[in-house]
């Protein structure tokens, strides 16, 4: 069953890169926050000798929960049902947005606190919620500065990446309700504050949470959140009900494997040595913390992913966004031209998958394949490998167009010297009245029918003489 909710594109991705590739404050906000993580990065990384091996040990462990996912999934919910939690199976987004709001209303509250959670936006759950009056409160600070704003994130670790702090500072004013006007500057710790007092007294009244997890532990039935700002341990441990919304591939066999995680993932997510908090829980304990604890298992497409020998490594990905953070198509356009909660180079080969091609079915190309994702991911996903393979898929089932036609003929040239040289020359003649009129080397626009192929790229000019003439005229 393909997955659905927010995963799918409305606009092909050159349409919806275009305005975004015109708007130098947010290549400006990006490029600032994008570089200051990477370097970070790197810095922390280098410290570890032993980084190769960590992330060799980060994809052996996932690649053996692929191999035995049921296994796996069955063993978690035998133990989280034993410790008192409720696991729930959802096939799809509507089923498992379905599942939350009944258990939700089961309580009569009007309003949850939630964790950042990548899951829950996948499957739409705030959009569902709000559809039947209960007012989601995203406690993360990058997350309330969405929700306040009435926008969607860009980035998975930092959705409020196009963002500077004067606009946060604009929007705090704007939207926060209650704000204290005079205390309220662009100063990070400011803002933070002003932030801190607008969720404390959402933590103290909720009754109900909403979390993902980064982690699901198959022998113990554990699940765990890792974050930065203790917000999402408040909303694990003071409301009576939890409900954990968690996507199939994030199990984990033992809690020995958590060793080789929690390196791996401060260290490539925000570049530090060990997160702040890890908050970790296993089903109900008698008064202490939530007294009702669901855990709605989530598959929406992972099953389709996972029957792909190639494009099932996509299911590795641990979420921490330092694809994100290197990718110079990201750089400049951002998460939205994306049109998936997954941006960048993991969004590219994750949402076309979980989704099928059809509305995704531009984002595979929208990559250099330069392979700097490949580089920093901690769990060694090739994800150019993927974004290739998955191109193939798309332009087979595309079948005859006149660009596979181009590119047959292209191939029928190139296997030819003499063919290739002949072409060469019409070439040339071609390009001579274009050298005198344009740029010496490049043309910008070229006629019908190729004008869609020079809409973005220069087109090079055939040089004034090959390397063969050269090699006779100075040699003979
Ligand atoms: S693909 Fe790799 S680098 Fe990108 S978010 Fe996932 S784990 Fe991190």
């Amino acid at each position: 069953m393909t997955g659905t909710g927010n995963i799918v594109a409305a606009l092909p991705f050159p349409t919806a890169a275009k305005p975004k590739l015109a708007d130098s404050q947010l290549r400006d906000n990006l490029r600032r926050a994008t570089h200051t993580i990477r370097d970070k990065r790197l810095r922390t990384v280098a410290e570890l000798p032993e980084w190769e091996r960590l992330r060799l040990a980060g994809a052996a462990i996932k690649d053996d929960v692929l191999a035995r996912l049921p296994e796996l999934l069955v063993e978690f919910e035998a133990a989280a049902t034993a410790a008192g939690a409720t696991v729930h199976w959802a096939r799809d987004a509507a089923e498992a947005c379905g599942i939350a709001v009944d258990l939700a209303l089961s309580t009569g509250t009007r309003e949850v606190v939630k964790i950042k959670s990548m899951a829950t936006q996948e499957i739409g759950l705030n959009e569902a919620l709000e559809a039947v009056g209960i007012t989601p409160i995203e406690t993360d600070l990058a997350e309330l500065i969405v929700q306040l704003a009435g926008d969607t994130p860009s980035h998975i670790l930092v959705p409020a990446i196009h963002y500077n702090r004067h606009q946060i500072r604009e929007l705090f004013a704007r939207r926060m309700p209650g704000v204290d006007l005079d205390a309220l500057t662009d100063d990070p710790a400011a803002l933070a504050e002003a932030a801190r007092r607008h969720l404390r007294a959402r933590f103290f009244s909720a009754r109900v949470a909403i979390s993902g997890a980064n982690f699901a532990i198959a022998e113990t039935g554990t699940l765990v959140v890792v974050e930065s700002e203790g917000n999402g341990r408040m909303c694990l441990t003071l409301p009576e009900t939890l409900i954990s919304v968690v996507g199939v591939e994030k199990i984990l066999p033992t809690v020995r494997d958590l060793d080789v995680f929690l390196q791996l993932l401060p260290r490539s997510s925000t570049g530090e040595r060990m997160n702040p908090y890890t908050s970790a829980w296993t089903g109900v304990t008698p008064g202490d913390g939530p007294q009702q604890v669901h855990v709605i298992l989530v598959d929406n497409g992972r099953s389709d992913v996972l029957a792909d020998p190639v494009g099932r490594q996509a299911l590795r990905c641990i979420r921490c966004s330092a694809c994100l953070n290197v990718c110079p198509v990201y750089e400049r356009v951002g998460g939205h031209a994306y049109g998936s909660v997954y941006p960048g180079p993991i969004g590219a080969i994750l949402s076309p998958q979980l989704s099928g091609a059809g509305a995704n079915a531009t984002l595979p190309f929208a990559s250099t394949l330069c392979g700097a994702c490949f580089e920093a991911c901690p769990v060694r996903i090739d994800i150019p490998e993927v974004l290739v393979h998955l191109r193939q898929e798309i332009v087979a089932a595309a079948g005859a167009t006149p660009e596979r036609a181009a590119m047959r003929a292209a191939a029928w040239v190139l296997r030819d010297r003499r063919r290739y040289s002949a072409a060469l020359r019409a070439a040339r003649r071609f390009a001579a009245p274009l050298r005198l009129v344009g740029r010496p080397d490049a043309v910008r626009h070229l006629p019908w029918p190729l004008t869609r192929w020079s809409a973005s790229r220069d087109t090079p000019l055939p040089a004034r003489e090959t390397f063969r003439e050269w090699w006779s005229r100075e040699r003979a």
